[in-house]
């Protein structure tokens, strides 16, 4: 973003909301106290034009009307390199929002090690093969170019045979994938196979990995884990509002704008990948028995996203038609982390 993007974008409501005295609107205009004068209702700021002007300040002093850069230094008492500064700081709230975030993990006491590293690519399992137009794929409504996208497949034998595989791929890589059964499950079958992680080997003198290790960063596994990954993760990147569903199908159903968490939760380095990668709202929408989990994860998502939470009456997203999923999104309330926190 540019500073004249950053100037446009700047919320004006906003601005006199957090900075000015009795703000008030009717039209286009906000009218409030001018912190300079301190006279009631005569700084007015023309939302539309962007521009503004203090009508008792503006006799003596040239300076009390412009546009935005200079209503922020006027109000904010900032010269014009600094004003601009700090529009830009203010048009990427994200990334203050994460600078917010990352401090709060540390002062938490490291309980949390969060490290967001390079994936390693992981290979497919043996006996893999392409097939995005597998009939359990298309029985399960998924549109081809999805499945392509995904890179679906299914194994002809082997540990995994007859189990369709949902590579995770990230930055053009697989680096995570998931064997799901496609006959109706007995007994003792595993609806899910999760491929095997290894150790990466390294160790300092302690014999704990090392955090220099090009391999594993320092968390002592040679491939990603399921917690450190998210499926749809390349094609949802591209979006800023992505919906975060629970199983790859489910994502599938959504659109290629949703990711899935592989589970009821979302850790701290999925979330963090997110916004990295340019999302600023999450639409979390998990199967309808884990409203539980939405609750706990959604007031600190707010530390980094917009949240929304999407509850399903019944089932799971993978049971709807992607236009249902598309009208539950929309229809779904913005979560508040304040008035969460005021009724517990
Ligand atoms: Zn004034
Ligand atoms: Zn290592």
């Amino acid at each position: 973003m540019n500073l004249s993007e950053a100037i446009a974008g700047l919320d004006l409501d906003r601005f006199a909301a957090d900075n000015l005295a009795g703000p008030r609107r009717g039209g286009d205009e906000i009218r409030a106290s001018c912190p300079r004068c301190a006279k009631d209702e005569k700084l007015w700021i023309n939302v539309r034009k962007r521009a503004w002007v203090c009508y008792y300040c503006v006799g003596a002093d040239e300076r009390a009307r412009g546009g935005v850069v200079a209503l922020v230094m006027w109000v904010l008492g900032l010269g014009e390199v600094d004003a601009c500064r700090w529009i830009m700081q203010r048009a990427q709230p994200g990334h203050r929002r994460l600078d917010h975030l990352e401090s709060a993990l540390s002062e938490a006491g490291g309980a949390a090690r969060v490290i967001v590293r390079p994936l390693p690519e992981m290979p497919l399992p043996e006996k893999f093969w392409p097939a995005p137009m597998h009939p359990y794929a298309v029985s399960r409504g998924i549109p081809m170019l999805v499945a392509a996208a995904n890179r679906l497949g299914a194994c002809v034998g082997g540990k995994y045979h007859a189990r369709l595989i949902l590579p995770c791929v990230s930055d053009g890589r697989v680096v995570y994938w998931q064997a799901r059964a496609m006959w109706k499950l007995r007994h003792d079958d595993r609806k899910v196979l999760n491929p095997e992680n290894s150790d990466c080997g390294c160790r300092r003198v302690d014999g704990t990995p090392d955090p220099r290790c090009a391999e594993c960063s320092g968390t002592g596994c040679r491939f990603a884990s399921a917690s450190e990954v998210l499926f749809g993760f390349d094609s949802a990147r591209r979006y800023r509002r992505v919906a975060v569903a629970e199983g790859p199908i489910s994502a599938m159903r959504i659109g290629p704008d949703a990711v899935a968490t592989l589970g009821k939760k979302i850790s701290v380095v999925q979330a963090l990948r997110l916004a990295y990668a340019g999302v600023r709202e999450v639409d979390l929408m998990w199967d309808a028995d884990a409203i539980r989990e939405v609750l706990r994860a959604a007031p600190w998502l707010s530390a980094l996203f917009l949240v929304r939470t999407v509850v399903l009456p019944w089932g799971d997203p993978a049971d709807r038609e992607p236009a249902e999923n598309t009208a539950l999104r929309m229809a779904a309330p913005v979560f508040e982390p304040s008035a969460y926190l005021m009724r517990v």
